[in-house]
């Protein structure tokens, strides 16, 4: 979809830092992150809302979800990976995996600009612990 930042990261018009992806489903990291690991997972095709998304792609992103949070868990020994979906900023579906070690984990206004370094580092940690 025309002027979808999510849409154009997805064709390399604007750059991500990548964590995973499969035919379906892109991962990267958030550049704005809540908690220090807060990733991002979409879908390749433009969806605008979580519950008008099509199976087999709605269970898909949810089966990917909990792979990734099992590395994500992993690699930054959080407490649980919270899971937010609104989808208003950027009406192109997406699913916040946050780890959490408190209630507020998951606020939005928590969120702050990354380090690009420290985000590359953190996707490279992540992916070291992604199994099948
Ligand atoms: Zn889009």
């Amino acid at each position: 979809m025309k002027n979808c930042i999510f849409c154009k990261i997805i064709k390399g018009e604007i750059p991500s830092i990548k964590v995973w992806e499969d035919a379906e489903t892109y991962a990267f990291m958030d550049i704005n992150p809540t908690r220090p690991g807060h990733m991002l997972i979409i879908p390749k095709k433009h969806v605008d809302y979580i519950f008008e998304t099509e199976e087999p792609l709605f269970t898909k992103l949810f089966v990917n979800a909990k792979k990734l949070s099992k590395a994500l868990k992993s690699s930054t020994g959080a407490l649980k990976i919270g899971l937010a979906i609104e989808g208003i900023a950027v009406r192109h579906v997406h699913l916040h995996l946050i780890p959490v070690n408190n209630v507020n984990d998951l606020d939005p206004c928590k969120s702050k600009k990354g380090n690009i370094e420290e985000l590359k580092q953190m996707a490279e940690k992540i992916r070291k612990e992604l199994k099948d």
